[in-house]
């Protein structure tokens, strides 16, 4: 439960974030919250030589409008996430999910970023990133890249994010009719399942819909087979209810664990895909 030992330092610019890892020789790493990486380093199944610390970046957190987008920093601890104004107002299903991740320790130290990069199969944010069609923009001494969330979650644990880049902030589009829902790990409340829904209505008939999943399988997928289920179809719990029973049926290698066996996952997927496309549907204007 002792790490190895390291050196500290911290970062005072992306820029000086970048040159401080490159001078490592890709044997450091970046902490932020530390919440994922520290549990690791005490496990020996992480041994960076320094840590560079990103969490006082200035401009690395925050929540802001950038030309009617929404941009949150990669640096804003979820408790921050939890209770913008702007997500509140414009995009509340971020805010909403920020708000179930662990406890108060957690959601005050753990960020968007650190979360994203770490990418836990049982993580919140991947669900609701792929449900408001987020971008993840990232940084390395090679310029800027942007990568649709749809193509950043890969495997277990793994992302498009090269060892000598920085994710720097996720923008999207607000996307008010949309909801997550979650069946808690009750210790940590990671997700045994989770799954985030957005709607776009128009003239009563829902123009797409995005489905994200996570907890069940080994990164956060989109549920493919219920949006094709509601594109076209009126916007009704009826509709809904019948497109939410395919959720899961075309997975494959679904999880089981000391939290949950495949059997109970694979039976909760539908009906938390119900839960947060209803909760979506509760948020179209009314009629
Ligand atoms: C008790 C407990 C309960 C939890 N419950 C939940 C839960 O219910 N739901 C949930 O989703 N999560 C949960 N978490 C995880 C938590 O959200 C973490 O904070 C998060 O996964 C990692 O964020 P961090 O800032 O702490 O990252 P760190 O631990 O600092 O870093 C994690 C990884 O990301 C890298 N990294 C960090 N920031 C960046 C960046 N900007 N660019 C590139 N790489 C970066 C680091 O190098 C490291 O590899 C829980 C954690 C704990 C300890």
């Amino acid at each position: 439960m002792i790490p190895s030992a390291f050196e500290y330092e911290r970062a005072t610019s992306v820029d000086d974030a970048l040159a401080k890892l490159a001078a490592t020789g890709a044997t450091g790493k970046f902490i932020a919250g530390g919440h994922s990486l520290v549990p690791l380093m005490k496990f020996r199944l992480n041994e960076p030589t320094t840590l560079i610390d990103i969490a006082r970046i200035p401009g690395l957190a925050g929540v802001r409008d950038v030309d009617g987008a929404i941009e949150v920093g990669a640096g804003t601890v979820h408790h921050d996430v939890a209770t913008s104004s702007l997500l509140r107002q414009q995009c509340p299903v971020v805010a909403e999910t920020a708000g179930t991740i662990g406890d108060p320790q957690v959601r005050n130290r753990g960020t968007l970023g650190g979360s994203l990069a770490h990418a836990d199969p049982a993580a919140d944010y991947p669900a609701v990133m792929l449900a408001v069609d987020a971008e993840i923009h990232l940084r390395s001494s090679r310029g800027p890249r942007v990568v649709p969330a749809s193509d950043f979650f890969q495997d277990l644990f793994t992302v498009d994010l090269a060892p000598d880049e920085i994710i720097t902030a996720v923008r999207f589009a607000p996307v008010r009719a949309a909801a997550y829902a979650k069946l808690y790990q009750r210790a940590s409340r990671f997700a045994i399942v989770g799954v985030a829904a957005a709607l776009d209505v128009a003239d009563g008939v829902i123009r797409s819909a995005r489905v994200g999943l996570t907890g069940a399988v080994s990164h956060a997928v989109r549920l493919t087979a219920v949006e094709e289920a509601l594109a076209g179809r009126q916007p009704t719990s009826e509709v809904v209810a019948e497109a939410a029973q395919l959720a899961g049926s075309d997975l494959e290698d679904v999880a089981g664990d000391i939290h949950a066996s495949e059997t109970y996952r694979r039976a909760m997927v539908p009906v938390f895909a119900k839960r947060a496309l209803d909760g979506a549907l509760a948020r179209l204007p009314q009629r």
